[in-house]
């Protein structure tokens, strides 16, 4: 499948209203219709694992952000599911602690990059930074930055250092694969409402999901904002249709094998002297009696 239309050009100009339907489910009607198609994914992600793992070259940093309930926590669960623990980490980022705020922004993420041969994902990430933080002045108010460079030109600094960083990573060998899951504020309102009314799923809601749903228009603001401004040749932004969970995995799955099948990843080979040393072993395993 293509999904060229998910991505968000380069010097882009995306309305997310306007241009990135939230319900979008391509030509499909209902979930029985993909049966076994995220399954396959799935299957085919860990086959691409584990030749990332044997080249030991690439790293791939896949990295979520969403409106709270679009779901991050299970599309990670269901499309890594496959994959082997030994070669993929998930970090979570919340509100910074004192440790983090005492450092620049980017340390607690560099932190947490993926060893080549690993796959990292970034639940949250230091996106926060030009999202929570610009929607909540007073964040930005309480960090350690000299006053001279919190000035209007902030925002502006913080995506060209993104980009930079990126641009970094990416020409050290760590493949960046962005996604926001894009949930619609009337699905948002049905998900929050099941967390309440369920009480196995009561853990999920707290205090400050209502508290932040209220600033819903200026986190869109501040999203497109990202989008236009940190949306790049090397690592671009891919904008997920989230209101039909069974699509985004799909979707989620099929970018990210895309990804990975674009690295041409092959077996490392083996040299004449180890293969000699290969068919030493094999011929003393064979006359073991
Ligand atoms: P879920 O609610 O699905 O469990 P979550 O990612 O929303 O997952 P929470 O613990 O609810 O996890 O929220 C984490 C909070 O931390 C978010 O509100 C996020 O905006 C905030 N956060 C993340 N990074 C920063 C940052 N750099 N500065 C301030 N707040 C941040
Ligand atoms: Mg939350």
């Amino acid at each position: 499948m293509n999904y060229d239309h998910f991505l968000v050009p380069p010097h882009g100009n995306i309305s997310l209203r306007k241009d990135y339907d939230p319900g979008f489910i391509g030509h499909f009607h209902k979930k029985s219709e993909v049966a076994g198609q995220l399954e396959a994914g799935v299957k085919q992600l860990a086959a691409y694992q584990d030749i990332l793992y044997a080249q030991n070259t690439y790293a791939v940093l896949i990295l979520f952000q969403a409106m709270d309930a679009a779901g991050k926590d299970s599309t990670i669960k269901h499309v890594m599911s496959g994959v082997n623990p030994q070669g993929c980490q998930v970090s979570s980022f919340k509100a910074p602690s004192a440790e983090e705020l005492d450092h620049d922004y980017l340390w607690r993420a560099m932190k947490c990059l993926p060893e080549r041969g690993r796959i990292g994902i970034f639940n949250r990430s230091y996106y926060e930074e030009t999202l929570v933080v610009r929607v909540h002045p007073e964040l930005l108010e309480h960090q350690q930055l000299p006053p001279k460079f919190k000035n209007k030109q902030i925002w502006q600094q913080r995506f060209e250092q993104i980009n930079h960083f990126e641009k970094y990573l990416v020409e050290n060998g760590i493949v960046i694969v962005k996604f926001f899951l894009n949930i619609s504020k009337g699905e948002q309102k049905k998900r929050f409402l099941e967390r309440i009314n369920r009480p196995e799923k009561n853990w999920k809601f707290s205090a400050s999901d209502i508290q932040e749903r209220a600033f819903w228009d200026d986190y869109m603001h501040c999203y497109e904002e990202v989008f236009n401004y940190t949306s790049t040749k090397w690592a671009p932004w891919h904008i997920i249709p989230a209101d039909h969970k069974w699509y985004t995995r799909l979707v989620v799955a099929d970018i990210i094998d895309h990804t990975l099948q674009s690295l041409n990843l092959t077996y490392p080979t083996v040299s004449q002297e180890h293969r000699q040393h290969l068919q030493a072993a094999k011929t003393v395993l064979e006359q073991e009696d």
